[in-house]
């Protein structure tokens, strides 16, 4: 699904200087790499503040911990995405209320959520899914209204930009009280290891998720809260400090192999291609199509397969169907669009090293198979 090693070969010997330099100076942890990063990235984002930690789940908990929220407070997050939102809510004895999406974004909208929200609810998390941003203006606009956070998941679309309707923009996890994300080696930023960040234009709320991600300290060893131990390792802040600086170009590449899939599968009548939300740029962390009904999934996937193109499903299941995210039966509880995503969705090879004759050769093989369907059905 991703060329990793092609990425690397092509900035070696910037990265291999980088690290060695860590290695040299034996600064491991909080290396001045680190905090060098973290002001990279504030600018690269506009955004005040960047706290980075250890990983992108646990950007999330400390998100949410540094909310002041009591058990049983409700946390609404979008019922087709990753687990990461809806584990830490749990682990932290709050409640995971799971919403329902937009069956061509993919993601929360306004009115999946509204469907959901209870006088508990305290945080709504948009997963900007596949690298684009959820759209946030009527979304901040119901937290508003109803006194609630929002923690903006942006593991997957760092980089996207969101336009609101007078024209302002902003880059994707600078909207909310807090952005999260994960440096996970095949994100669009990836280190290489685990590595994750929060973003936020409030100061006091900084202050806390720094103190929660190391030990709830404030000066060393004094403890001003409960916290955990989550450090972003300086080895990866140094390959991080050199990939910032090539994401925009790692981004561009995404959009140029997402633009020659749907020139090429445009009259396909088998595939809808992605379709980009409303006022958000599209990073295209995944390319993924959603197949017509009555063909056959699986089928597809062995064809790809045996062609050695990878083709994988995200996400093969609703988060509401595994038994530690059940939902509270409920008359108006309603998930037919996470449903039928889960069951028509498949991504093809998404990376920055898809050249011409890789992306053809996908393509060309997506449609023989779909060729060889429409001859047998006639
Ligand atoms: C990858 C991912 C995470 C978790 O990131 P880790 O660094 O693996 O912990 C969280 N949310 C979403 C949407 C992701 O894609």
């Amino acid at each position: 699904m991703v060329d990793l090693k092609g990425q690397y070969i092509k900035i070696q010997k910037e990265v291999e200087l980088a690290m060695q330099g860590v290695v040299n100076n034996t600064t491991f942890i909080n290396g001045p790499e680190v905090q060098e990063f973290a002001t990279n990235l504030e600018n690269y984002l506009s955004v005040a503040n960047v706290i980075t930690c250890g990983n992108g789940t646990d950007a999330l908990q400390i998100a949410l911990m540094s909310l002041d929220l009591q058990p049983g407070d409700e946390i609404i997050c979008p019922d087709f995405t990753f687990v990461a939102t809806a584990e830490v809510a749990e682990l932290l004895g709050l409640k995971t209320v799971l919403a329902d999406v937009d069956p061509s974004t993919f993601m929360l909208t306004e009115k999946t959520i509204k469907n959901v929200i209870s006088p508990k609810t305290k945080v709504i998390v948009p997963v900007h899914l596949f690298g684009q941003c959820t759209n946030m203006e009527p979304i901040l606009k119901l937290a508003k209204e109803h006194n609630l956070f929002v923690i903006e998941d942006t593991a997957q679309a760092i980089g996207a930009e969101y336009t609101f309707s007078n024209g302002e923009k902003a880059m994707a996890g600078t909207m909310g009280d807090i952005g999260t994300s994960s440096f996970f080696p095949s994100k669009n930023l990836g280190c290489y290891g685990d590595g994750g960040a929060l973003f936020t234009n409030n100061n006091t709320l900084a202050k806390k998720c720094k103190s929660i991600a190391n030990h709830g300290m404030g000066e060393r060893y004094f403890y001003e809260c409960v916290g955990i131990n989550s450090r972003l390792d300086t080895i990866q802040a140094a390959v991080l400090n050199v990939k910032l600086n090539y994401l925009n170009e790692y981004n561009a590449a995404r959009i140029r192999a997402a633009n020659y899939y749907n020139k090429a599968l445009l009259d396909c009548k088998y595939v809808t291609t992605p379709v980009q939300s409303i006022n958000s740029s599209h990073v295209y962390h995944q390319y993924t199509l959603k197949l017509a009904a009555g063909i056959n999934r699986d089928e597809l996937m062995a064809y790809m397969n045996k062609k050695e193109i990878p083709v994988k499903i995200y996400y093969p299941k609703p988060l509401h169907s595994f038994s530690p995210y059940k939902q509270e039966p409920n008359s108006s509880l309603n998930f037919e669009h996470t449903e039928a995503l889960c069951s028509s969705v498949f991504s093809l090879p998404m990376h920055t090293e898809l050249d011409e004759e890789t992306l053809k050769y996908i393509t060309d093989s997506l449609r023989a198979f779909f060729e060889n369907i429409s001859s047998k059905i006639s």
